[in-house]
């Protein structure tokens, strides 16, 4: 195993912030992996997965079972990581300029799609080298001023020519679940039954510029726009997974977490020996249309009615706001019938902050078919 170590360009005299990334086998000899985790820098369950999980690695390469490279950054955003305030640490937005972490990833699309058809063949193999090199050029065009930029270029610079993305996340309080564009669904199956996962939530439209969707969207954007004469492979597979909670750090759960991403490994062939036997389907897809988001209609103490995990009923009372002064109670009803999976744990709720997520049941139509 290396460390690579990237210096981030000085936002201040005197302060010099590096990111580093541990790489497991040969790189570009096979299939290349890349698993990165507290983007959002106060969602630390991944960090603990892939602090067992490195454990596994290792002894994976000491065994020789390594095809090919894989690439852990265990502390994806050391800015965020530093960040404190009040005794809190804020780790979704970089206070510096309130921008969200996981957000102005490179959208590779429109880069790329100018004279595609010029450069491409009938090679498959071919073709995907040749958008890679393009998206690599891209990428070395960019000349990042501040530290959150140069940030996300070098993150985007180790995931780049990586077969397989997976950036582990957090919410508040959830459900184990996972968010993807809905091409990758069919290779991402698999992992979603590994690890047990509550929900998937797909994504089904263009657009987006998260961490995963840069890595993977371009593909099967382009993919599906180019004609048959000139095939282009899915060249990443992406996906966001969502470890439950912040407050979910186990050791015992983390560790059956990383067994889990390493049979995943095992199973698309980026480590050696038999994977485990497939667990039981998980719960169908739903799309982000599937989803409704829970704000506070007023201002109020908040008294939950529903814990996460919980299926809910249309107007069913989730949670009420009350208001002393006003002697008022406000019941807060689920808008559609579904899966409580995601839920803010505030006792106080200004007008307007989210206070939970459903994924609505009823609206068959936004169901993905898996067909
Ligand atoms: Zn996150």
């Amino acid at each position: 195993m290396e460390i690579v170590s990237r210096v981030l360009p000085q936002a201040s005299i005197g302060m010099r912030r590096e990111l580093l990334s541990l790489h497991y086998g040969r790189r570009g000899d096979g299939p290349k992996a890349y698993l990165q985790a507290s983007l959002h820098a106060d969602e630390l369950p991944g960090m603990l997965v892939i602090h067992h999980l490195r454990r596994l690695l290792e002894q994976a390469e000491a065994a020789g079972l390594l095809r090919g490279e894989i690439v852990l950054a265990p502390a994806a955003n050391p800015i965020g990581l530093a960040q404190a305030l009040l005794h809190q640490q804020p780790g979704r937005f970089e206070l510096r300029s309130g921008e969200n972490f996981n957000r102005r990833f490179t959208d590779f699309h429109p880069l790329l799609r100018s004279g595609l058809e010029d450069c491409l063949g009938n090679d498959a193999d071919a073709n995907l080298r040749t958008v890679r090199a393009r998206m690599r050029a891209a990428l070395d065009a960019q000349a990042p001023v501040t530290e959150l930029d140069a940030l996300r270029l070098e993150l985007s610079r180790m995931a780049l020519d990586s077969d397989l993305v997976l950036d582990l996340h957090c919410d508040s309080q959830a459900l184990l679940h996972l968010y993807a564009d809905a091409p990758f669904w069919p290779a991402l199956e698999p992992l979603a039954r590994y690890l047990g996962v509550a929900a998937v939530v797909l994504n089904d439209e263009p657009g987006g510029t998260t961490f995963e969707e840069s890595c993977g969207q371009s593909w099967w954007r382009l993919a599906g726009e180019l004609g048959p004469a000139q095939p282009l492979p899915l060249g990443c597979v992406a996906a966001t997974v969502e470890l439950r909670g912040q407050g979910d750090l186990d050791h015992g759960q983390a560790r059956r977490d990383a067994e889990a991403l390493y049979a995943y490994l095992q199973l698309r062939g980026h480590i050696g020996g038999c994977a485990p036997a497939m667990p039981p389907p998980v719960p169908a897809p739903w799309t982000w249309r599937g989803m409704a988001s829970v704000s506070a209609p007023t201002p109020g103490l908040v008294l939950r009615h529903c814990v996460v995990g919980a299926e809910v009923k249309r107007g069913q009372p989730l949670l009420e706001l009350i208001d002393p002064l006003e002697n008022r109670v406000t019941p807060v009803l689920s808008p559609a019938e579904g899966l409580l999976y995601v839920s803010h744990p505030l006792r106080y709720a200004q007008a307007g902050m989210e206070l939970c997520r459903i994924l609505g049941r009823a609206d068959a139509s936004a169901r993905v078919s898996l067909a």
